[in-house]
């Protein structure tokens, strides 16, 4: 199935070495990490030096830090080939290139030569955001004004951080983070956070548990602790209290770009379908010749079209916002796609039948990632509320 609005000669190489990437190396080496019985065990260091060798893994950042400059519109599009291999691997990828995009915007010049430089010539270079706290989770997309667990205090010269966050995407293998810690009491975190630049490492900060998840297990997601961890006032990014601000103005593909990540696992699904209804014979013929069947794979490339063009117009308007953003663009393309993912899922192991339920045939694995993004950068109901009151306006709550 082809990328649409490919522009460029340039463009169309960077697809084709992410294709070949994913072919020659994803393809093979995914199924045997996801099936590691240790969480940990599934991801790959190997994976991310690939990346690194081939540009991909500092392809958002300019060419100041190494990397090819790439907008919005062509990160997705290599993010949602990296999920047609193996949606662990797209996310790993996924949330280095969004952080590294959004850093090099959002970071002081200090915080640049303290982080990026050191990213972009390390070959593991991994970076993860952490908002989501075990009992504060939708709160956050909400405006809920509800004390979070996390608190920072603030001391001489920084703040002092205590609690936890989990369910992080990366959370154990980065080298940096964007942290949301509410620092304003009595408001919402949409309005009191302060995201803060943080060092893996720092005195105070541990890992705790890393999650064992059903899908998407080539990518690790852990808990981060905070044990009077002293962070200092130059690692707070933009201004105090005004941390997600921050999201909104250089953060708009966000959601797109977890979107490109289902998307390609609702893919991966499709193809497989097709193959097989073409190979399978029952009635007499193969099943693709029933019209059932037919109709089932066009309403995926149905759902598949439909979702890209999501992707594409947000990513595209996230770069050139003046030619018509709208806020809704950054929360409802990832529950599109997830939706779509997750329909194309049951009907892909439907046109299978018994063959679906057996581990050898694949599909049992592309159902698992396939539910990955239901709930991953925000519940889908969470961004159906989140939208809905973009459109109609906050109910008064905080
Ligand atoms: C694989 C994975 C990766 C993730 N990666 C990251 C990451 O890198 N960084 C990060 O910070 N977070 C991350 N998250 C967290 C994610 O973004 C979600 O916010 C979080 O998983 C929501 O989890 P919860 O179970 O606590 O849901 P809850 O907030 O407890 O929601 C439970 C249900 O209640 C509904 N609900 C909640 N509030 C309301 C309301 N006010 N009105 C109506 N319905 C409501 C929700 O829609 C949902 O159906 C990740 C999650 C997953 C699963």
């Amino acid at each position: 199935m082809e990328q649409m609005f490919i522009q460029s000669e340039e463009q169309q190489a960077i697809l084709e070495t992410v294709r070949r990437f994913v072919e020659d190396y994803i393809k093979v080496t995914a199924p045997e990490l996801d099936a590691k019985t240790d969480p940990e065990d599934g991801f790959s260091w190997e994976m991310v030096e690939k990346a690194d060798e081939l540009g991909i893994r500092t392809m958002t950042l300019s060419e100041r830090y190494g990397g090819l400059g790439v907008n919005s519109l062509t990160t997705a599009m290599v993010v949602e080939e990296l999920a047609r291999g193996d949606l662990g691997t797209s996310v790993v990828m996924a949330q280095t290139l969004k952080l590294a995009q959004i850093m090099e915007k959002a970071l002081n010049d200090d915080q640049k030569e303290r982080s990026l430089e050191l990213f972009k010539d390390d070959p593991r270079g991994c970076l993860a955001i952490g908002i989501t706290e075990p009992d504060n989770a939708s709160n956050y997309f909400l405006k809920t004004p509800v004390p979070f667990r996390t608190t920072a205090e603030k001391t001489d010269g920084g703040w002092v951080v205590n609690g936890m966050k989990h369910f992080i995407s990366n959370g154990n293998v980065s080298s940096f983070y964007l942290l949301f810690v509410q620092t304003e009491k009595g408001k919402t975190m949409a309005k009191g956070a302060t995201c803060f630049l943080l060092e893996k490492g720092r005195e105070g900060f541990t890992i705790g548990r890393v999650h064992d998840k059903m899908g998407e297990r080539t990518a690790n997601n852990a808990e981060l602790v905070f044990q009077d961890c002293f962070i200092p006032d130059e690692n707070v990014v933009g201004e105090v209290g005004k941390g997600f601000d921050l999201l909104a103005e250089f953060f708009p593909q966000s959601n797109a770009y977890a979107a490109a990540s289902i998307l390609g696992v609702a893919v991966a699904l499709y193809e497989r379908a097709t193959e097989w209804a073409k190979v399978r014979v029952q009635g007499g013929k193969p099943i693709i010749e029933h019209d059932g069947i037919r109709a089932q794979l066009a309403e995926m490339k149905m759902l598949i079209d439909a979702s890209r063009s999501y992707i594409h117009r947000a990513t595209y308007l996230a770069d050139n916002q003046e030619q018509g953003w709208d806020p809704t663009l950054g929360v409802l393309p990832k529950a599109m796609a997830s939706q779509a993912a997750w329909k194309i899922a049951t009907w892909t192991m439907e046109i299978h039948g018994g063959h679906g339920f057996m581990k050898e045939f694949g599909v049992e694995k592309l159902l698992r990632d396939a539910a990955a993004f239901l709930h991953s950068d925000g519940v889908n109901r969470t961004l159906f509320l989140k939208a809905a009151h973009m459109i109609h306006g906050w109910p008064e709550q905080g």
